[in-house]
């Protein structure tokens, strides 16, 4: 333990969020609770998500607990917690990309078919809120993803504008809010399977629009993969 977070644990002892245990954000016997959202294949309103997978439940107290922790309270350690929350449940669901996949126009041959692995794509903060919070808290889980599944990680979608924070709008004034919010960077997706990587969902309109950008950009087929819907 380094100097700093010895000190930091005198001011603010650490507590297992779910049974109190000294020293710990969240014990192995706790993390054994979580909840897993059985329902897996929720439909948002989405259109440019061929499906969005929904890890977690939010309904979970603990579990929100964890994202509110993590999210709110900068809180960056729960990060690869919450990321082996998402792995587990990424390898149990152990969704099948070729199944689903269909070549893009006259692109039929077996060159297309390292496109079937997904690309991982985490939802960007702005420049702004990213130095506030201090990490990119869609970053960490993503990358927790991409070393366990050996997907490529690309960081070239760039937040333009954060807008105000999506919690107190309905849903008109989300997709208003989220509207051009991102521009992709990076070289052509051109018959690219991403899956796209955030905390949170509440109506899909973050991940949709997102979406539309990456299929702008020639991205074949676009999933979503989130902690919980909120
Ligand atoms: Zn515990």
């Amino acid at each position: 333990m380094s100097f700093k977070s010895f000190g930091l644990n005198l001011l603010f002892p650490i507590h297992c969020l779910g049974c109190q245990q000294e020293g710990i954000w969240l014990c192995s016997v706790c993390f054994q609770k979580l909840k897993f959202n059985n329902q897996q294949y929720q439909q948002l309103n989405t259109p440019h998500l061929t499906q969005i997978f929904i890890a977690g439940d939010y309904r979970d107290p603990l579990l929100a607990k964890l994202i509110k922790k993590f999210k709110y309270n900068f809180i960056q350690s729960l990060g690869p917690l919450l990321a082996q929350f998402l792995i587990i449940f990424w390898r149990d669901l152990n969704f099948n990309f070729s199944a689903n996949f269909r070549h893009p126009d006259q692109q039929t041959d077996s060159s297309t078919v390292e496109n079937i692995l997904p690309c991982l794509v985490p939802i960007p903060l702005s420049k702004k809120r990213e130095r506030w919070r201090g990490f990119n808290q869609s970053v960490i889980l993503a990358q927790g993803l991409a070393k366990t599944f050996q997907y490529p990680l690309q960081q070239e979608l760039i937040r333009k504008k954060q807008g105000k924070t999506q919690v107190s709008l309905n849903k008109q004034e989300r997709l208003q809010n989220i509207r051009d919010a991102f521009v992709w960077t990076g070289d052509s997706l051109l018959g690219k399977t991403i899956l796209l990587i955030d905390d949170l969902t509440t109506t899909g309109a973050t991940l949709n629009e997102a979406a539309r950008v990456l299929k702008i950009a020639g991205a074949n087929k676009v999933y979503g993969l989130v902690l919980a819907k909120g």
